[in-house]
């Protein structure tokens, strides 16, 4: 006799011997954790083009979309600042995620590089300063969409903004850490880390915000992949684990929330 014959029982036993790990009654009173997902750009706001002619905002769409199927299962609440192809401006997309009472805030978009070669996902958190040379040159391209906030009381409303995300810096960062090791993982790339760069999107956040740069549209092969529909699926459950991870290392009410989700 094999020992792989003996061990499918054995297997079996103990699936049948551990206690139920949830509890129904428990569950149905937990508050679910929300996620915010913000499809960047838009409408007439394309975003970057793939040299295929895939269009940042419709990529971005269709990762969002998979990403609330993927929350979903893995017990989160979804609300998204657009479900379809319009234009919602910049400030406006943090502000519905406060009015929602998210815990979290992704803004997901797609990259791109002078050098059609580069490749891999980058995830971001603010930064109020103007970050590094690249950083800054990805936001600028990102901030492009954003115009001119109408109303005389725009100087106010920024720096209530900055002062609403600046509280949340830190876990905003522990976020984009969680979020790109499960990328970089997913990639087989090591060498990308987590950056900080001022997009006006994430500025206004009352919680933990990142923005994913989910890979380089610009680069033929991932512009490529972004098309097919089980790299995407693959792409939205590996930042719902980096989520996931989040939580599982928060604390305070986050923590408690978490736990409760995940019973
Ligand atoms: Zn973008």
């Amino acid at each position: 006799m094999t020992p792989r014959i003996l061990l499918v029982p054995f297997l079996s036993l103990l699936a049948w011997g551990q206690s139920p790990k949830t509890a129904p009654a428990l569950l149905a009173a937990a508050p679910r954790l929300k996620i915010a997902l913000d499809a960047g750009h838009g409408g007439e706001d394309t975003g970057a083009k793939g040299a295929k002619g895939l269009l940042e905002k419709d990529a971005a769409l269709a990762i969002v979309q998979e990403l609330s199927k993927t929350l979903d299962e893995a017990g989160f609440d979804v609300v998204f600042t657009r479900g379809d192809d319009t234009l919602i401006p910049l400030w406006d997309r943090a502000r519905l995620a406060n009015e929602a009472g998210a815990d979290l805030f992704i803004s997901i978009h797609l990259n791109a590089a002078r050098s059609r070669a580069a490749k891999g996902s980058e995830v971001y958190f603010l930064s109020l300063d103007r970050g590094d040379e690249d950083a800054a040159s990805v936001a600028a391209l990102e901030n492009a969409g954003a115009s001119t906030r109408p109303g005389a009381d725009s100087v106010v409303a920024g720096i209530l903004e900055d002062m609403a995300q600046k509280a949340y810096l830190q876990d905003s960062e522990r976020l984009a850490v969680a979020v790109q090791l499960q990328l970089n993982r997913l990639g087989g790339i090591k060498e990308r880390g987590v950056k900080q760069a001022p997009f006006v999107v994430l500025r206004g956040a009352a919680m933990p915000a990142v923005l994913v740069e989910s890979a380089f549209i610009s680069n033929p092969k991932e512009e490529l992949k972004l098309k097919d529909a089980a790299f995407v699926k693959r792409l939205a459950a590996t930042i719902t684990q980096g989520i996931r991870r989040y939580f599982a290392g928060a604390a305070g009410t986050a923590r408690r929330k978490a736990v409760a989700n995940f019973r």
